[in-house]
């Protein structure tokens, strides 16, 4: 069996906290003094220089004590209002416990189709890029108050693994009250193991999960399983971990018992084998030989270096890249569609806002976006 990685081999993290974790049910109260000590964890990490992501849970459970809703099931348009209520005091929290480090916290909300829909996905990501260029830490939950039955993640598991994917993290951490996945219902079998660390998600995997759901929230085991599916598939390792006691993100860091969830392939390399292999390129970009050279020492491709555009693509398309004498450098995904690059061509970055009436990026081709050939 692989080794587990140790905590600090990771450069972009993202944190999902379930709500039993931030909110007793039964005193109807914030865990403030949990939250505190997760914070000086996600701090320092960030001192470290790690980017950090939090996935929140815990706006409908925090609206439910606000209002004093009584207890049981709530029906959907129930939970839309208390989640309105709750995300309030959910996005005040985190603000104020990540502030304590002198880190700036930003809410965002996304819905199924940000994740789903390319335009709205890119916009979400570009948000959460610059968030995280500006060392902020995004705290995001889903927008349960407009999402809809058919609609919804329902679920921040999920969630959480198609913002890890998104954001390109190398490592998922679910923090929820099991400790990992067991091979037995671990409250029916005194036998019951601990899978330490889980290569592939097997049939053998899924069927442990369903015998061990024991969460009272609404992600059980099996949705966990589901999002280690999708985080791992799209290059990000997994771990499921108990969130029982304070500080835990430091136990991971020291041992503590918890389910490992590794992914074939490295993040960087699975984006790119998708832009370079699975997109259909829409156009061509010709470039000089100075951005050729900057595109070698892995610069990204800037206006100022383009000769020529070619094509009928729109912002977030795949396209190609050639230089002076027309061979192919590589393949990576455009920040403009076809007529605002050509309008920019050859100009220099600060002059892009004065051309096209609008700020967009710096970059054509952000250098995470592009794959150079032999990569
Ligand atoms: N989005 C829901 C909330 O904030 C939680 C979903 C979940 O527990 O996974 O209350």
């Amino acid at each position: 069996m692989l080794k587990p990685p140790a905590l600090a081999d990771f450069r972009r993290i993202v944190v999902k906290v379930g709500s039993s974790l931030l909110v007793d049910a039964a005193a109807g109260q914030l865990r403030a003094a949990w939250l505190n000590a997760l914070a000086e964890d996600l701090a320092a990490l960030h001192a470290g220089g790690r980017d950090l992501l939090v996935v929140s849970s815990g706006a409908i459970a925090l609206g439910r004590s606000v209002l004093k809703l009584p207890t049981g099931p709530l029906k959907l348009e129930d939970s839309q209002a208390a989640a309105a209520v709750g995300q309030i005091a959910l996005a005040r929290t985190w603000s104020e416990a990540l502030g304590t480090f002198g880190i700036a916290a930003g809410q965002v909300l996304v819905t199924l189709q940000d994740t789903e829909e390319r335009r709205r996905y890119l916009n979400a990501r570009n948000t959460v890029a610059k968030l995280l260029e500006w060392r902020a830490i995004p705290v995001i939950n889903e927008n349960d108050t407009v999402a809809t039955t058919e609609i919804r993640y329902g679920d921040n598991d999920r969630l959480a693994a198609r913002v890890a994917t998104m954001a390109s993290a190398d490592l998922l951490i679910l923090l929820s009250d099991v400790d990992g996945l067991y091979d037995a219902p671990p409250a029916e079998s005194r036998n019951a193991k601990l899978i330490a660390c889980v290569e592939r998600i097997t049939p053998e995997i899924e069927a442990m999960a369903g015998a061990s759901a024991s969460e009272l929230a609404r992600g059980g085991m099996q949705t966990k399983i589901e999002a280690g599916k999708i985080a791992t598939t799209g290059g990000t390792h997994m771990v499921i971990a108990s969130g029982a006691l304070e500080h835990p993100l430091r136990a991971i860091a020291e041992g503590a018992r918890c389910t490992w969830f590794l992914t074939p392939q490295n993040p960087v390399t699975s984006r790119k084998r998708w832009i370079a292999g699975s997109l259909e390129p829409r156009g061509t970009i010709t470039i000089d030989a100075g951005a050729v050279a900057a595109l070698r020492t892995g610069k990204s491709l800037l206006p100022a270096g383009v000769k020529r555009v070619e094509g009928a693509f729109e912002r977030g398309d795949a396209v190609i890249v050639r230089g002076p004498d027309g061979a192919e450098i590589g393949r990576g995904l455009i920040a403009y569609d076809a007529a605002d690059a050509d309008k920019i061509k050859g100009r220099s970055s600060p002059d892009i806002a004065l051309i096209l009436g609008f700020g967009g990026r710096a970059e054509m081709i952000h250098r995470d976006d592009l794959v150079l050939g032999r990569e």
